[in-house]
Formats: structure tokens, sequence, C-alpha cells
């Protein structure tokens, strides 16, 4: 029954103080952000696996941004759903909360997400590919393609982590910290299966921590998960929410 799930999900969280939530792109599809990663993206055709590397980039970097100007194109015209609300919400509830999403839409932000650690970048970010200066852009369309670094002429890059590049190492470290130390771990539309989801989950989940796992389908770490809601996250989030809030 989805209600004891829910009620199980509230009992979790209602003691506890040090809160983290991953999330994944579940939860912008649901916002109709389409999702490229995964089985059978295409781009004019081509594998998105092809399109997001560094190797593509260097080769054609004006046909790499065209594929990140209709993903920004794309993203400006999506709005937050509960799900992403409900998270923005707890952050002021739980003293020692943390939220990571391997996201790059920006929608925890705009939802008024403080602090989110994004694992795989963001859309709403440049970066200079010759000095390596970051910066805000969300000019859309971008006046110039590829748009130039200010200080030092070089090409920039959307600041997202491409297939085969590391994740930034400062973010991943503060996921892991707040996955060692969290007392309850929320995994929120995302399968598990890739890294570093699935690690977390297990660093979460051998320290100890209250698992839940909210997916419309099952998932990898199901067996990990203390509990489980099955379904749209931008249902049941609220539904925890306010059984927490009556409890
Ligand atoms: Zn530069």
């Amino acid at each position: 029954m989805i209600e004891d799930s829910i009620l199980a999900a509230a009992r979790a969280l209602g003691p506890a103080s040090r809160v983290m939530a991953f999330t994944g792109a579940g939860v912008s599809a649901e916002s109709g952000v389409a999702t490229f990663r995964g089985a059978g993206g295409l781009w004019e055709g081509q594998p998105v696996e092809e399109v997001a590397t560094p190797e593509a980039f260097r080769k054609d970097p004006l046909h790499v941004w065209r594929f990140y100007e209709a993903r920004r194109t794309q993203a400006r015209t999506v709005r937050p759903n509960p799900a992403h609300e409900t998270l923005a919400s707890w952050q002021d509830r739980f003293p020692g909360w943390t939220l990571a999403t391997q996201n790059v839409d920006g929608l925890h932000q705009a939802a008024g997400s403080r602090n989110v650690l994004e694992l795989h970048g963001g859309l709403w970010r440049v970066r200079c590919c010759a000095c390596g200066r970051h910066r805000e852009d969300r000019t859309v369309p971008l006046p110039e393609l590829p748009p130039r670094c200010a200080a030092c002429g070089g090409i920039e890059r959307p600041d997202i982590v491409w297939f085969g590049e590391m994740l930034p190492r400062d973010v991943l470290e503060a996921a892991s910290l707040a996955a060692r130390d969290c007392q309850v771990l929320l995994v929120v539309g995302t399968s598990a299966v890739v890294y570093p989801a699935a690690g977390l989950v297990e660093i979460a989940a051998s320290a100890g921590a209250t698992v839940i796992e909210v997916n419309p389908q099952a998932s990898a770490l199901a067996h990990l998960a203390d509990v489980v809601l099955r379904g749209p996250a931008g249902e049941l989030l609220p539904r925890v929410a306010a059984t927490l809030a009556a409890s």
C-alpha cells in the first residue's frame, strides 16, 4: 500500500536533522524536460553519446554548441514541479540538508533550492577552455557561437560533464560526505545504476542511513532501499510532506 510507504517515509524523516536528497532525470522529466542521457537519446539523428563529448567539441565546437542551444531553449520553457518545490521547502525544515542532482537544467534552483550540488554541471554556466574561467550565462540564444572568453579570448564550452569526463571532484566529495553523514537519504527519479548514484546510495546505506527511493520504475537500488515509493515524485513527495507536517 502506497499509504503505508508514505507513512514510513514521514516517520523516518520526522526525527531526522541530517537529510540528503539525490535526484535524477525522472524529476526533470515530470516537468517535461527531454532526457537525452540514457538509452536511445538522439539529436539530429546522432546518438547523444557522440555529441556530448570532449572529442566532438574539439572537432566541431559549433555543432556541439547548437545541441546545447537546443537544450537551453527547451529548458527555458519548463517550470519546476511539486517535487522540486517540496525538496526546496525541506532545506528550511532540516538543519543538515543537502541536495545533490544529476540534472543540469537548473529547475531545483528555479524552485528556490540553494547550494545545489550539480554532479553533472549546469546548463546555464559556461567555462573557458583556455583559462578555465567559469561564468553564468542565461542568454538564449547566445549572441555568438561558440562564445568567447572576455578575459582571454578562448573558446568557451558548456560547463557540463560530458561522456568520458570526470565528475567535478569538489562536488563529488561534498556529496559523498553528505551521504556518509545523513540519517535519511532520498533517492528521487534516478535508476541509480550509473556512477556515482549507486556509490552514494551504498555509502549512505552502509553508514546506517534510512534509504527512501521515489521512482516510478523499479530500480537497481531497490535492495538497498528501506522504503520504496513507487510513482511520480511530483505526486508522492508532496504527500510525504503533508504527512510529515501533520505528524
Ligand atoms: Zn579564458
